[in-house]
């Protein structure tokens, strides 16, 4: 069998205004050409700066926009030619945990009204059933069932991320999306959080695609990590592999050259000279060339592509992992 999820070279352009005159519409390059997968129980977490792409690939693969280009199969099918009921199916095994929970949640709703709202959708539930399943889901994310009387005013942040969580296992998902899920949150709250979601995943099976731009979080946290800069993946990474040793020159200055004491200290706020130029007009080649210390003549004309890497890692750069002409065979830096 197949990954659960198998993203194939998906796009996002944004069209920026109508433009009266038709032809030269300028876009935002959201998200070029992304691909990944995930497999079941696994934890993909996709790290980058502001404004690099993560939270619209969040968006499509929930459907909430529609792709320019490229695909999102889960368990091998795509959703683009799913039929109602099909589709439906198909959306109750993936849920979303937003990155605010003092805006995603309904204030007027009490909080088991809130967690078994995604099943009512689907399906009526007497009160005596909606208790049962409301209590049942506090426990989960390890909350008091008597909670559920409560409105979201009366809860702690941590507390309204866990309702948060309830809400999306409410539908027994084989995916959860989470966008900046722990990043509002203090550091001892995200402590807790990233356990409980450990944990879940490990009773329940259930597979993350973590967004994040705290390296801090994913280090430990995630199986494997995709690094995204100006809507494309640069390197995607078993975790550890990625932390002791970058190969991207970009992942190389997120993580920094020496060794970091305290993780959580790693920011990506401001970790590498200069601004991350605007996705409306992206320089050439490699993107990141503007800002990158080894950067040569060629990668301000060629993208580079993605090539594999012998311990399972994929690099998108000229110097460190250049491609060669045969597909698939590609020449490594040091032979
Ligand atoms: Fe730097 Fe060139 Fe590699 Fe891009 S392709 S990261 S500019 S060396
Ligand atoms: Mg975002």
């Amino acid at each position: 069998s197949g990954p659960l999820l198998k993203v194939e070279n998906l796009t996002k352009h944004y069209p920026l205004g109508t433009g009266f005159l038709k032809k030269s519409v300028p876009v935002i390059r959201a998200v070029e050409e992304v691909s990944f997968s995930v497999e079941a129980g696994e934890t993909l977490c996709i790290v980058g700066e502001s404004g690099c792409g993560k939270s619209t690939v969040a968006r499509l693969l929930m459907r909430l926009v529609e792709p320019t280009g490229g695909r999102v199969l889960l368990d091998g099918t795509d959703i683009a030619g799913l039929k109602k009921e099909a589709l439906h199916a198909w959306r109750r095994r993936i849920q979303m945990v937003f990155q605010d929970p003092y805006s995603s949640l309904n204030p007027r709703l009490t909080a088991g009204r809130i967690i078994t709202e995604p099943v009512e959708n689907f399906e009526r539930l007497s009160r005596k059933q909606r208790q049962a399943l409301a209590a049942d889901l506090l426990r989960k994310v390890g909350m008091s069932p008597e909670m559920m009387h409560r409105l979201p005013s009366d809860l702690s942040g941590g507390q309204r991320q866990r309702l948060g969580i309830a809400r999306a296992l409410s539908l027994n998902p084989s995916l959860i999306i989470a966008d900046e899920a722990v990043s509002a949150l203090d550091v001892s709250v995200q402590a807790q959080i990233l356990n409980l979601l450990r944990d879940l995943q490990q009773q329940m099976g259930i597979a993350f695609v973590f967004i994040s731009h705290d390296l801090g979080v994913v280090e430990h946290f995630a199986h494997r990590v995709a690094v995204m800069y100006l809507g494309r993946i640069v390197e995607l990474a078993p975790c550890e592999a990625l932390f002791t040793k970058p190969v991207h020159p970009y992942t190389e200055a997120l993580i920094g050259a020496a060794p970091v004491p305290d993780p959580r200290r790693v920011r990506l706020e401001a970790p590498v000279e200069g601004e991350v130029p605007s996705p409306i007009n992206p320089p050439s080649g490699c993107a990141f060339h503007p800002r990158c210390p080894l950067a040569l003549e060629r990668c301000r004309i060629e993208v580079p592509p993605l090539v594999p890497m012998p311990d399972g890692r994929v690099v998108a750069c000229h110097v460190r992992a250049p491609a060669t002409d045969i597909p698939g065979r590609p020449v490594l830096a040091g032979d």
